[in-house]
């Protein structure tokens, strides 16, 4: 049994990390999607990268929530296969940059293959919530983090908060 996860906040170097793919599905990789799951929830998060635990590994989990219940999806080696050009904003938020929201564009539709706990591939397509958060996660997997989308006026205005954060992190 693995300990509780910590997440790390921004300013960590391993966010910044561009994760390897995932390529021995064992037990050690259950326990890891089912840590990931429990610190998710644990800080009423919607969803989180193993680099964010850090671990640089292509894995996220998912709990949109709302219609699609509590289910948990956990996604290993994440591709995209389709991208809809409609785009629109959401109010993002992440556990890795605690009290920071901003609104991000984003396409609406998506496709996604991606392998399961087993090593099986899967497909699914989403134009909800779901979607939201897996580009989001699967940013996370490139060592890109959401507030890298937003302007940099927004930015700017972040600014204090952002080195809040990035002092903290190098404090732990
Ligand atoms: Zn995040």
């Amino acid at each position: 049994m693995r300990d509780e996860l910590e997440i790390l906040l921004y300013g960590d170097a391993g966010l910044r990390r561009k994760s390897e793919p995932v390529d021995t599905f064992d037990d050690p990789l259950r326990e890891l999607a089912d840590a990931m799951t429990r610190a998710m929830i644990r800080e009423n998060g919607i969803g989180l990268a193993a680099p964010q635990v850090g671990v640089a590994r292509r894995m996220l989990v998912a709990q949109p929530g709302g219609s699609h219940g509590i289910k948990v999806y956990t996604l290993v080696n994440p591709e995209f296969t389709f991208l809809s050009r409609e785009r629109d904003s959401f109010h993002e938020g992440c556990l890795s940059l605690p009290d920071i929201l901003a609104d991000v564009d984003r396409p609406v539709r998506l496709t996604v293959r991606y392998q399961d706990l087993d090593g099986n591939e899967q497909e699914l397509e989403d134009d909800g919530l779901l979607a939201r958060i897996i580009q989001h996660e699967a940013d996370h997997l490139e060592g890109i983090l959401f507030v890298d989308h937003i302007s940099m006026l927004r930015r700017k205005l972040l600014a204090k908060k952002l080195r809040a954060l990035s002092k903290l992190a190098r404090g732990n």
